[in-house]
This record gives structure tokens, C-alpha cells and sequence, in this order.
């Protein structure tokens, strides 16, 4: 038998067919099997040192690591960090006949834009240590449908995840905008039609748990190509939305429409701060999503909306606050990043009157520093500070129409 006649004894590719094909005793294994059985072995190792690596993290260390990240927000933060370590005793629970079955704790958040929601999500996979897959509802869609079919939210796990099965199917999925895939018929003020009711009908295999198969470069299915099975039933899933209007469901459940003479303004106010912590599923419901998918997210809680005290901290005290990461690029060219408190409240205010909560300060960042972060690093300013007049006069050079006003 020549050389060229030899086989790999796993797929039968012939030699030529090869990069490489070693020989054993009285087999060969090409290049291609070689790569596949290591990634088996990797997969098979590493599940039993994860299955040992879950470790129990108790709710205050939970929350204390949000504290960090998230500024205010503590009811959010308490019941969150009840409802993960819960969701990981129960996957330590050892499963037995006659056990009681714990069911899963996935979260609804309810509050306004930019208040951290999608960063309380993050910040949860991050003290895990688990792949996170962030995805905006309104894009899903029944599958059949243009846009992205429902399963393409474990495509994206499974790629955060790095393909690694084990590690997705325990990870986290926070879906945003939840709230606009509600019911037409419910929610009149809704104007796309992405089959609400389709897609939540999808959303809830997901969430009860169930095994999908998923094409792992995400898009759409097709007969040829190769699918991963995810179990869904360890993944925890965080839906978040900004129910606008919700309040006012509250507020008539409460029976308080009548809350005296008050400006337009002033009576927001009211019914943002006092009325979200009354919030019940059946608030929830009446604004459109299917009872199923409201059982299926037992744990609600709300975001407040931040006032100016909450977004100047949100500047300067996290971890990774705004400012802090300018001052670390800034120092990065040898310059001296300095913000007088004048200049960050002017920039409060103005991200106020966007009323998009912090989404708005770091696109305000950007435009008060890009005249420098663009001509200093080779000038021979050292040194940068940045007062409120310096920032008005950035900002007034600049159109925001990224940054349109919600009134
Ligand atoms: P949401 O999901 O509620 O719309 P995000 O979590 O996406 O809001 O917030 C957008 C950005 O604003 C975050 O990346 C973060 O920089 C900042 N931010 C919002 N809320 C907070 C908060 N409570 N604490 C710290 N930073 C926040």
C-alpha cells in the first residue's frame, strides 16, 4: 500500500485529503479528528471541574459585589441577589425522587431607561463567572418571520460562552424591551406588529425549560447545518423593561387618580417614586404579556429613576465609573484628567434633560473630551480641567441627535 492509499481510521478521509495523519499500531487519525477528540476531551474534563467549581455565593456577598457597580437601586439589588443565589441552590440540589422540586427564579425588572438594568444583569454574570447574553425583544420574532427567531438568543449565549455547552447552559439571558412584545390588543400605543404573542409563546418553552437545538453561528435554521442541543432549563433568564405607563395601571388599581392639584410634572414625580414599589404581576399583565410568560418570571422588582445625586455618583463611584475611565485614558498620554463638581453637575443636568437616565452621560462625555482626547496626546499640555464653562462650550459646538429629548 502506497502512502497516499492510507485512510484516517476515524472519518476515512484519504491522506491526500489531510494536513497531517499520524499513524498508531495498526490505525491513523488525521488532523481533523485529532482537533475534534481534544475539544471532546477538553469538553469532558472541564464539565467535571465546573460541576465542582459551583460555589454558593449568600445574597449579601451578592449584593455587596452590585454595590460596586450599581449605584442605588437596592431593592432591585437585594431581591436579585436572593433570587441567584436561589436559582444556584438549586442547581446544587441534588436531584432525588422524592425532592421538592425548586423551580426557577428567573427575574422581571421593571423601570425606566437607563437606570441599570442590563447593568445589574451584567454585573450578576460577572460575579458568577458565566456567559451573559444580552438581547433587545423587539428584534425576535416568530420563526418564519424576517428578523431573528427566538432561538438565536442561545446562538449568542453559546457564543459568549465560547461554544462551551456546559458553561451556556448555565449562564444568564437578559432580555430588554420585554414589554414590547406585548399583546396589540392589550397595549394600544404599540405600533410595529412583531407577533407579540407568537414570540412570547416561543420565549416560554425557553424560559420553562426545554431543550433546543441551536445553529451555532446564530441566524436562521437550515437542514445542513450542524445544530447544538442547549438545555435551557439551568439558564437564567432576566427580562427587563421600561413599561411606560405602568404607573398609571398602579395608580388605578390603587384607586388613586385623584392626587390632588398638581403640576404635569410634579405628578410624574409622584408616580414614579411611589407607585412602581406596589407593582404586581397583574399590572404586568394588563399590559400585555400572556399570563404564562408572567408565571414564568416570578421574581419582579423595579428600578428607581435616578435623580442628580444618584447620576453624580453614577460619574464617580463605580468601579469603572465614567470619569475614572477618561482619567485612566487621559493618563495613558501622560495628561492630567481633572473635572471641577461644577462641570459634572452641568453634565447631569443636561443628561436630566434627556431624561434617558445615565445612558446619556457617557455620549455627553465623549463630546465635552473629543476636542482634547483628539489634539492632546501630541501637544504639550500635561494637564486638563475640566470646568463647567469648558464643558458648555464643547457641548453648545455639538447637534445631538442621538441624544433626542423624551418628553
Ligand atoms: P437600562 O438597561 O436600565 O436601560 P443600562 O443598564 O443599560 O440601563 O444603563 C446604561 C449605562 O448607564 C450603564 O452602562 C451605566 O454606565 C450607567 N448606569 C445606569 N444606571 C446605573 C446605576 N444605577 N449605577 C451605575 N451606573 C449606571
Amino acid at each position: 500500500m502506497s502512502a497516499t492509499d492510507l485512510n484516517c481510521s476515524f472519518c476515512g478521509r484519504p491522506k491526500p485529503e489531510t494536513q497531517l495523519l499520524i499513524a498508531g499500531l495498526d490505525a491513523h487519525i488525521c488532523d481533523r479528528c485529532i482537533i475534534q477528540a481534544y475539544g471532546i476531551v477538553k469538553e469532558e474534563t472541564e464539565e467535571v471541574t465546573k460541576a465542582v467549581d459551583l460555589e454558593l455565593k449568600p445574597p449579601k456577598e451578592i449584593k455587596s459585589f452590585l454595590d460596586q457597580y450599581v449605584i442605588g437601586q437596592d431593592t432591585s439589588k437585594r431581591v436579585l441577589s436572593v433570587a441567584v443565589y436561589n436559582h444556584y441552590k438549586r442547581l446544587m440540589q441534588v436531584p432525588s425522587k422524592d425532592e421538592v422540586e425548586i423551580q426557577k427564579s428567573n427575574v422581571l425588572l421593571i423601570g425606566p431607561t437607563g437606570t441599570g438594568k442590563t447593568l445589574l444583569a451584567q454585573t450578576i454574570a460577572r460575579y458568577l463567572n458565566v456567559p451573559i447574553a444580552i438581547v433587545d425583544a423587539t428584534v425576535l420574532t416568530e420563526a418564519g418571520y424576517v428578523g431573528e427567531d427566538v432561538e438565536s438568543i442561545l446562538s449568542r449565549l453559546l457564543q459568549a460562552a465560547d461554544y462551551d455547552v456546559n458553561l451556556a447552559q448555565r449562564g444568564i439571558v437578559f432580555i430588554d424591551e420585554i414589554d414590547k412584545i406585548a399583546r396589540k390588543s392589550d397595549n394600544p400605543s404599540i405600533t410595529r406588529d412583531v407577533s407579540g404573542e407568537g414570540v412570547q409563546q416561543a420565549l416560554l418553552k425557553l424560559l420553562e425549560g426545554t431543550v433546543v437545538n441551536v445553529p451555532p453561528k446564530g441566524g436562521r435554521k437550515h437542514p445542513d447545518q450542524k445544530f447544538i442541543e442547549v438545555d435551557t432549563s439551568n439558564i437564567l433568564f432576566i427580562a427587563g423593561g421600561a413599561f411606560d405607563g405602568i404607573e398609571a395601571h398602579i395608580g388605578k388599581r390603587l384607586n388613586l387618580q385623584a392626587i390632588g392639584y398638581k403640576t404635569v410634572k410634579d405628578q410624574r414625580q409622584v408616580q414614579k417614586e411611589n407607585l412602581l414599589q406596589y407593582i404586581t404581576p397583574k399590572d404586568v399583565r394588563s399590559f400585555g404579556l400572556i399570563p404564562e410568560i408572567i408565571g414564568r418570571l416570578p421574581v419582579l422588582t423595579y428600578m428607581n429613576s435616578l435623580d442628580k445625586a444618584a447620576m453624580m455618583q453614577i460619574l464617580t463611584v463605580p468601579k469603572n465609573a465614567l470619569t475614572k475611565q477618561y482619567v485612566r485614558l487621559f493618563e495613558m498620554d501622560g495628561i492630567e484628567l481633572l473635572f471641577t463638581t461644577g462641570a459634572l453637575e452641568f453634565m447631569v443636568d443636561k443628561a436630566l434633560t434627556f431624561n434617558l437616565g445615565a445612558r446619556g452621560l457617557r455620549s455627553l462625555c465623549e463630546a465635552v473630551l473629543n476636542d482634547a482626547m483628539f489634539e492632546l496626546p501630541e501637544s504639550e499640555i500635561k494637564k486638563l480641567k475640566v470646568t463647567k464653562q469648558y464643558a458648555d462650550q464643547k457641548l453648545s459646538k455639538v447637534e445631538w441627535p442621538q441624544l433626542k429629548a423624551v418628553s
